[in-house]
């Protein structure tokens, strides 16, 4: 398991974690889940990143907390919150002595050809997240049903060239874990990477976090690519941004998602894109999905 990653995953906020689990977090504290509690004994420690209960002495980080509440172990707890995240932890899985195997997209081709939404498809992009049908169409969403009837979207990752290098599957039904799975090999890191065919000279390409926040901003009438999360960003996404940007003579532009991963991440991008413009989201919109909805109503 790399260390990095690691890393990243104990470094996640500790009471976004909390909150992703179902605790309501209010002034650092929260009630404990883990005995019979009405007074919000559980407090939590920002600086350290830690949580702990003075009543029934429970305590830990941000994957303690996932082991200790969902009841998973380690590795478990691990690619739930890198699920949450939309973080790709192909190191996590037990395959991993293995040579890992390429992506065989010709396995998978077919299925973009025509993609074909189902009701609980059409529902997520269309009544929840508002889509404009003709983004849904460029991204070539495609939705399908496992065989224990479980509906999940198909998102396709193509090359600037339009090779398809990898696809995310995303499970529709809410609060299911893992939320995304991905085949093997697939190449899900910088997301539609065709649009940049259709930049003109200093025309804006926004950047945004996981490929949601770019169908809002692709659906807002941008141009967008998006980088797979905060808490990931490796150096071949570096290289590649960097190399976008001295082919290109576009302007970069993005709204950071209102937390601290949110501004890590921006600051990590200005290092290979120096100019690249902040904006700010309005109060309350935690990320572009967000604002975007808001715009909506
Ligand atoms: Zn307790």
């Amino acid at each position: 398991m790399d260390r990095i990653q690691l890393q990243k995953l104990r470094d996640l906020p500790i009471e976004g974690v909390a909150e992703r689990l179902g605790l309501r977090v209010t002034r650092h504290k929260s009630l404990c889940p883990f005995h019979d509690d009405h007074h919000a004994s559980l407090s939590f420690k920002v600086s350290k990143n830690t949580y702990r209960c003075f009543v029934c002495g429970e305590s830990g980080g941000p994957i303690d907390l996932v082991m200790r509440y969902l009841n998973k172990d380690f590795l478990d707890a691990c690619r739930w919150l890198a699920d949450e995240d939309n973080v790709i932890l192909t190191e996590f899985e037990p395959k991993e002595l293995l040579p890992p195997k390429p992506f065989d997209a010709s396995r998978y081709e077919r299925f973009f050809e025509r993609p074909w939404l189902n009701d609980e498809a059409r529902r997520f992009l269309f009544s929840e997240r508002r889509l404009d049908e003709r983004v849904v169409r460029w991204c070539r969403l495609t939705s399908w049903k496992d065989r224990q009837g479980v509906p999940w979207l198909q998102t396709p990752y193509y090359s600037r060239d339009f090779k398809l290098i990898g696809i995310q599957n995303r499970n529709l039904v809410k609060g299911a874990s893992p939320r995304f799975r991905f085949p093997q090999g697939a190449e899900c890191s910088i997301y539609n990477l065709p649009v940049l065919n259709l930049l003109r000279p200093s025309e804006a390409l926004w950047i945004t976090e996981g490929c949601s926040d770019c169908w809002a901003m692709l659906s807002s009438g941008h141009k967008a690519i998006a980088i797979p999360s905060a808490t990931l960003l490796s150096k071949k996404d570096m290289e590649q941004l960097s190399m976008i940007s001295s082919q290109l003579s576009v302007t970069f532009h993005m709204y950071p998602d209102s937390d601290a991963p949110g501004e890590r991440l921006f600051l990590q991008l200005q290092k290979v894109l120096p100019l690249l413009e902040h904006h700010q989201l309005p109060p309350g919109c935690k990320d572009f999905s967000d604002y975007y909805l808001s715009t909506r109503k």
